[in-house]
């Protein structure tokens, strides 16, 4: 579904921590770029992020894209979820585990829902330091709805495990 000829602004964080990941972050922005319904708009710098969680396993490095849409929330991240099957992020995978590619939908419009497959704003916005951190490079001054702006709810998290990589 799509919402007419409403181009509406989204956000979509970029994750990997297998087969040299800046490459696959690279890959990944190329994937968002050819996206039917999307144009591609802002690249935030890459930042190598300390994994969360209990598995013992690689730094991450994370970035955040800037798109237009006229894509509804869903078919937006159906979108993603093909781009992580086409670069060979297999599933089921381990919860906090190692992968390859992770595509999250992080904000679309004014979108607020809750739902058993999406949630927006995506609800590890608020106090992920490799989330906040790359989207203050690219929207430092945007409203996360029912949360705040983004620079505010970057100074508010702990980044000392977060280091910026540039490009
Ligand atoms: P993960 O594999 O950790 O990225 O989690 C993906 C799961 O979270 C999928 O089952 C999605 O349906 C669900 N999900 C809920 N809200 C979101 C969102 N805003 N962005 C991406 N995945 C989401």
């Amino acid at each position: 579904m799509t919402t007419g000829n409403r181009w509406r602004p989204a956000y979509v964080a970029l994750g990997s921590n297998l087969d040299d990941p800046g490459a696959r972050i690279v890959e990944a922005f190329g994937h968002l770029c050819r996206l039917p319904g999307c144009r591609l708009i802002a690249q935030s710098r890459c930042w190598r992020s300390t994994p969360l969680g209990p598995v013992e396993q690689p730094p991450f490095v994370n970035a955040v894209a800037g798109l237009l849409t006229v894509l509804s929330p869903a078919d937006l991240l159906g979108s993603l979820q093909d781009i992580e099957a086409t670069m060979g992020r297999a599933r089921p995978i381990v919860r906090w585990g190692p992968r390859r590619i992770d595509l999250d939908l992080l904000l679309l419009g004014s979108e607020q829902l809750v739902g058993p497959g999406l949630t927006l704003p995506h609800p590890g916005l608020p106090v992920r330091d490799f989330v906040l951190y790359p989207l203050a490079d690219i929207a430092p001054e945007l409203w996360v709805p029912g949360l705040g702006r983004v620079r505010h709810l970057a100074a508010g998290v702990d980044n000392r495990g977060l280091v910026a990589l540039g490009g």
